[in-house]
C-alpha cells in the first residue's frame, strides 16, 4: 500500500453527502458498515446536518421522510434554504463530499462547484452526472478548480461511471476501438424514491427536454408513466460516457451510444445492464469484450459504491497534490474498506 493512500491504521476519512433523495439516503446506508469512511454531514433542500462523530444513517432517513429536511435532525441539524453554502461554512472537517443532487437545470452542478470555489474550501468532490453537456460546464471550471486547490471527479455512478470505467479497461486489448456501446436495464419499486433520475430520464425522451422534464408536476409525471406502464425506453442519449472515452483517447464521442430502459414500477431490471466495446486487435482480428452487471445489483449499489471508490481515489491524489478535473475514465477507483 502507498503511504498515501487512507489505511485502516488512519482514522477515517471524513465524508458528506449534499442531496438527500434516493441516491443520498442510499450512500449513507453504503457507508455505515466502512472502516475507511465516515458520514459526517449531509444536506438537503431545506437544511444540513453536521457531526464530526458521524451520523446514523437511520436516524437520519427517518428524520428527512418523517419532518421532510435532515436539519430537523435533533442536536445536529440546521434548518436552512441556503443549506449547501452552511454547511461549507459551518463544516470545517470534511474531506470529501459525494454530490447526489439533481442536476436540474442542467447547469446545476457546474454552480455547485462554482460555489466550492469561492467558498474557499480545499477537497475532493465527486459526481454522479449524467449528460455530456454538463460535464462540458465543469470541463470550463479545471483551471479554477486547480486554482483553488481542490479535486473534482465527475462522471462517477454506474454510466457514466462504473461502466465507462470498464470501456476503458476493455479498450486495452485493442489496437483500434470501433464503437462503445452500453445498455442499462433498471428497475425501481416506485419512481417517487428516485425523482430527479426519472425527471432527467424523460429529458431524454422525444418531445421532452430538460427543461420540460424539470417543470413537470409530480402528477403530470405519473400521467406520463401511466401512459407508459412505468417503463421509459431511452436511446441515442446524451450521456458524458462519450466525451469521458474521447478525453481519455480511446475513441470519438461519435462511436459511444447509451440507452436503456427504466422500469418504475418493478424492483426488477427490465434488461441486463452492459457495456460491449468492439475494437481491432493488433493482428487484425475484430472482436469484443462485454462486462455485465449482476441482475440483483441496485442503481444505488452501481452508483454509490463507485462514487465512494472514485471518492477514496480522489482524496489519495488531492493528498499527493494533484488537483483539477477528473472522469471516471481516467483514474482506478478504489476500493473502500
Ligand atoms: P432525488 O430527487 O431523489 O433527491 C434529490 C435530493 O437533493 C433531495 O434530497 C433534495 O432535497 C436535494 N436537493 C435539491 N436541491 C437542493 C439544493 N439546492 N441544495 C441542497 N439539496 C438539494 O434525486 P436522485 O434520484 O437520488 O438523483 C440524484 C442525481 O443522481 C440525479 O442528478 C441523477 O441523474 C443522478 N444519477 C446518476 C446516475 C449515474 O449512473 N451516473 C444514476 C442515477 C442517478
Amino acid at each position: 500500500m502507498s503511504a498515501n493512500q487512507p489505511s485502516q491504521t488512519q482514522s477515517p476519512l471524513r465524508v458528506g453527502v449534499l442531496g438527500f433523495g434516493g441516491l443520498g439516503q442510499a450512500a449513507s446506508r453504503v457507508l455505515a458498515p466502512k472502516q475507511e469512511m465516515r458520514l459526517v454531514a449531509v444536506a438537503d433542500r431545506h437544511g444540513y446536518a453536521y457531526d464530526t462523530n458521524g451520523l446514523d444513517p437511520d436516524r437520519c432517513i427517518a428524520t428527512y421522510n418523517e419532518r421532510g429536511s435532515i436539519g430537523h435532525l435533533e442536536g445536529v441539524g440546521t434548518l436552512s434554504d441556503e443549506s449547501i453554502g452552511d454547511l461549507i461554512a459551518n463544516a470545517p472537517d470534511v474531506d470529501g463530499y459525494f454530490l447526489a443532487l439533481p442536476n436540474l437545470p442542467n447547469s446545476f452542478m457546474a454552480s455547485v462547484a462554482r460555489q466550492f470555489i469561492e467558498s474557499g474550501w480545499k477537497g475532493v468532490l465527486v459526481d454522479a452526472l449524467k449528460r455530456t453537456s454538463a460535464v462540458e460546464q465543469l470541463l470550463e471550471l479545471q483551471n479554477d478548480l486547480q486554482a483553488a486547490g481542490m479535486t473534482y471527479m465527475t462522471g462517477c455512478g454506474a454510466t457514466p461511471g462504473l461502466l465507462t470505467a470498464a470501456a476503458s479497461l476493455a479498450a486495452q486489448s485493442y489496437a483500434e476501438i470501433h464503437k462503445v456501446e452500453i445498455t442499462f436495464g433498471v428497475g425501481i419499486a416506485n419512481w417517487e424514491a428516485y425523482r430527479a433520475t426519472i425527471r432527467e430520464d424523460i429529458a431524454h425522451m422525444p418531445g421532452y427536454d430538460v427543461e420540460k422534464a424539470r417543470a413537470m408536476s409530480d402528477a403530470e409525471v405519473e400521467a406520463l408513466l401511466d401512459e407508459t406502464n412505468g417503463i421509459l425506453k431511452l436511446e441515442n442519449m446524451e450521456h458524458a460516457d462519450d466525451i469521458m472515452l474521447e478525453l481519455a483517447g480511446i475513441v470519438s464521442r461519435d462511436r459511444v451510444t447509451v440507452g436503456g430502459i427504466v422500469d418504475t414500477r418493478n424492483p426488477k431490471k427490465p434488461l441486463s445492464t452492459h457495456v460491449r466495446v468492439t475494437g481491432r486487435t493488433f493482428e487484425g482480428k475484430e472482436s469484443s469484450h462485454t462486462f455485465t452487471l449482476g441482475d440483483e445489483t441496485s442503481m444505488a449499489a452501481n452508483v454509490c459504491g463507485p462514487a465512494f471508490g472514485y471518492l477514496k481515489a480522489g482524496i489519495s491524489l488531492h493528498r499527493r497534490g494533484i488537483n483539477g478535473l477528473f472522469t471516471a475514465a481516467e483514474v482506478m477507483p478504489q476500493f473502500v474498506r
